[in-house]
């Protein structure tokens, strides 16, 4: 080995350089197959007898050997020493803080002094020539010269020429990183699910994609390429926008800048669609290009997840017709579209839009009498048959919930008038429908409103189509149209409604009882029980103020039950009192038809001992029509125990004394609004007449209800009408009063056949 110290001038350590830098070999491989190439030339040029490069460890405490060779052997060698920040802070120190430590000297040079026992002694090390190995300025490894013989000097041609080494060796280290970055990125490119897709975006085409986006659109490259998004996407997007005019709004931002994300509907060239999940940037935007990226994922399943969870939110189970919260929904669209299109036009609109509370008249006594699956089913196929009529008129069908309905139907649309519509629905509801094997016709009430008439959003109109509701159930027609003034008493029926319930605990019901007489004989027969409630706060109240609201909820079961058991009770007292006369309860529709209310009746006369005959129940024809068959046995069953029965308000339904005649009926009792009217209108007197002698015909009871003066008595006289009860004879009094009114009456006979 030369012992000679030579000089390298300028031009040499140049075009060594220049050789190095140049040499393919540096680029391609990894650091590993470069860096012997590097320290070889080194060693020569500047002919140091070792030259090492050096790697600071991840967690920057440690400099690890690398890569190290000796020139008087020729050899590369492993060596295992390892340089620790903790041993040579001064060393590190100075590493850290320049980029050169020329070391003529090192044993008694302050920066490398540290380093004489451990490493210079052993290695026979007399100068060292380091240079710092740095990325962004921060300390990566040093690239080492040493010198073993004379000590020796660096020129400042060598300290440049080292410091340009090491900065190859720094840039060969980043594009070591760079290269595996790239080939994960490539793999990532390559093999991702994801569709990752470069856009032009001046032009707005695709210039490249990945495997993963053709296939997503299933294209081939070529019949993608050089096409734009939107030849890929419907014209709108379901937001009803454009879809030309989103993406433009995407591409705008992604230039300034952003990286929106936004779900889109993709539209392949078969024509079929898929939804997306894209992500958009800008890779690169100038005055003469704009290079986007953009990553696409197909999300069709969990927005067909979500679309389904959508669906079934907006469905009745049962019927799968659409739900309450759909109803609300959708009004209020119509609603606010036409509210929009009345202020854009600034002027009255004729549009209207009704809405229809469909309530099924008698759907609760088919639950309890058939039970609820019957009720499922009977109410699967009423909703089936509605859907097909409302269809056929353009209307829209709700199911709110229970056996109620809701129809929407927009003037403009719908085939039939608004005003006709209640009526139509009504008649396609009084169709029989088969339950349980048995034809049972169900009806029903329906309660209307009007947009914009009677409100303005969603709640105010389906209020006033409940409000409407309850007239309707109390009317003959059974359809009703909201009007303002029906208002006033709604908001008290409801309070009441909710008061009711405690009504009979708190004890504020009372029964009070009209005589009943005998016009032959003027004898005493017997006596209706009728029903009044002492309301805290309203006062005294008659039925017709609360029961029609209580009669259509499970509450009557209730009250038919309190109102037995009283009766029975004043029965009792009654008798103790020498007056052994039958009393007559009502009963609602509903309780007839619950086979628990007959058996209720016979446990409690058991207990009481009292005599069947004494009770007598009325019952309206409502009760017949719903389900004659379940009423009829109801009223066999009651009649062989020995209740009598009689058929209230006669005249006002639509039974004929003929399809009646099947029936355990004892009695009818003619309404009082004929029997007002007999004396002042032919026909009413007709009426009252013939039933007299149809009854008498068929050996019923006939009671004329509601006689208020001397000369109606007199006329039912005449017709051999059997008995009466009325204001003429006397009102419906407290039991006291009751008592006192019977002693005074003695002259009136009391009898009890
Ligand atoms: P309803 O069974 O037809 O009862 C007869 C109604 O006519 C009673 O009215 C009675 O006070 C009234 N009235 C009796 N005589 C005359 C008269 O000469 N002139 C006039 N203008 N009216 C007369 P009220 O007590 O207000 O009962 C009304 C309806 O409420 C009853 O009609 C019945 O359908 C029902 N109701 C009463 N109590 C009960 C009950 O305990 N249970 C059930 N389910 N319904 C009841
Ligand atoms: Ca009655
Ligand atoms: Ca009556």
């Amino acid at each position: 080995m030369n012992k000679t110290i030579v000089y390298s001038d300028n031009i040499e350590l140049d075009e060594a350089y220049i050789n190095i830098a140049k040499d393919e070999r540096i680029f391609k491989g990894s650091l590993k197959d470069s860096a012997p190439i590097i320290i070889r030339k080194c060693a020569e040029v500047l002919n140091s007898n070792r030259v090492s490069i050096w790697l600071l460890s991840k967690d920057r405490t440690e400099l690890v050997c690398f890569s190290h060779y000796s020139y008087a052997e020729d050899k590369f060698e492993e060596i295992s020493v390892t340089l620790t920040q903790h041993d040579l802070p001064e060393y590190f120190n100075a590493l850290n803080n320049s980029r050169v430590i020329d070391a003529q000297y090192p044993e008694v040079d302050l920066r490398t002094k540290e380093l004489t026992d451990s490493y210079l002694i052993p290695l026979k090390i007399k100068s060292l020539l380091n240079a710092t190995i740095r990325n962004n300025g921060n300390l990566q490894g040093v690239f080492c010269c040493e010198i073993q013989g004379e000590p020796r000097s660096w020129t400042s041609d060598e300290k440049i020429f080292i410091t340009s080494i090491a900065d190859l060796v720094s840039q060969r280290l980043l594009l070591g990183k760079l290269k595996k970055s790239q080939a994960y990125l490539l793999s990532l490119y390559e093999v991702s699910p994801l569709g990752i897709m470069f856009l032009d975006g001046r032009d707005n085409v695709f210039i490249d994609g990945n495997p993963a986006m053709f296939k997503m659109f299933g294209v081939k490259k070529e019949e993608i390429l050089g096409k734009s998004p939107l030849d890929f996407s419907p014209e709108c997007q379901p937001c009803g926008e454009l879809s030309s005019s989103i993406v433009f709004k995407h591409v705008a931002a992604c230039i300034k800048g952003d990286t929106p994300t936004f779900e889109w509907v993709h539209k392949r060239l078969d024509g079929s669609e898929f939804d997306a999940e894209i992500s958009l940037g800008a890779l690169e935007t100038s005055s003469s290009s704009n290079l986007l990226f953009a990553v696409v994922s197909d999300i069709s399943r969990r927005k067909e997840a979500e679309r389904d969870l959508e669906y079934r939110a907006s469905r009745d189970s049962l019927t799968g017709l659409l739900n309450r919260e759909s109803l609300y929904e959708y009004l209020d669209q119509l609603i606010s579209y036409d509210q929009r299109v009345r202020y854009d036009q600034r002027e009255e609109r004729n549009s209207k839009i009704a809405i229809l509370l469909l309530d099924l008249n008698h759907f609760k006594d088919i639950n309890d009498t058939f039970g609820h699956i019957a009720g499922d089913e009977a109410l699967k196929s009423i909703a089936k048959m509605l859907k097909q009529y409302i269809d056929s008129i353009n209307g829209s069908l709700f199911r709110l919930g229970g056996d109620e309905f809701i129809v929407v139907a927009e003037k403009e649309k719908c085939s039939k008038p608004l005003s006709k519509l209640p009526e139509l629905i009504k008649n396609i509801l009084n169709e029989t429908i088969y339950v349980n094997g048995l034809d049972v016709k169900i009806g029903a009430s329906i309660g209307a409103s009007l947009y914009p008439n009677n409100g303005v959003d969603s709640h105010e109109l389906l209020r006033c189509a409940d409000v409407a509701m309850y007239f309707a159930k109390t009317n003959v027609s059974q359809v009703y149209w909201y009007e303002v003034k029906d208002d006033i008493n709604s908001q008290q029926r409801l309070v009441l409604k909710t008061e009711f319930d405690k009504a009979i605990e708190n004890e504020q019901l009372r029964l009070h009882f009209q005589p009943k007489i005998d016009i032959q004989t003027q004898e005493i027969v017997g006596f209706e029980a009728l029903l009044r409630w002492q309301h805290p706060e309203l006062g005294f109240m008659l039925p017709e103020h609360f029961l029609p609201s209580i009669e259509m909820t499970e509450m009557i079961h209730h009250l038919t039950d309190w109102v037995l058991k009283n009766a029975i009770d004043s029965l009792i007292h009654l008798g103790e009192n020498g007056y052994s006369l039958p009393i007559a309860i009502n009963v609602s529709a509903r309780n007839i038809l619950n086979m628990n209310f007959i058996d209720g009746v016979q446990e409690r006369l058991l207990k009481s001992k009292i005599e069947p005959s004494l009770l007598e129940i009325e019952i309206t024809e409502t009760a017949l029509i719903t389900n004659l068959q379940q009423a009829s046995q109801s009223l066999s069953k009651l009649d062989a125990f020995g209740i009598s029965i009689a058929l209230d308000d006669f005249g006002t339904g639509y039974s004929s004394l003929c399809n009646i005649t099947n029936l355990s009926l004892k009695t009818i009792k003619i309404d009082p609004s004929f029997i007002q009217g007999m004396n002042k209108s032919k026909s009413d007197f007709v009426v009252v007449s013939s039933i007299i002698n149809l009854a008498r015909s068929l050996s019923l009871n006939v009671v004329a209800e509601g006689v208020e003066d001397q000369q109606t008595f007199d006329a039912l006289k005449k017709l051999h009408c059997n008995q009466m009860q009325g204001f003429f004879i006397a009102e419906a009094m407290e039991m006291t009063g009751l008592k006192s009114w019977l002693k005074k009456n003695e002259l009136i006979k009391t009898i009890h056949s």
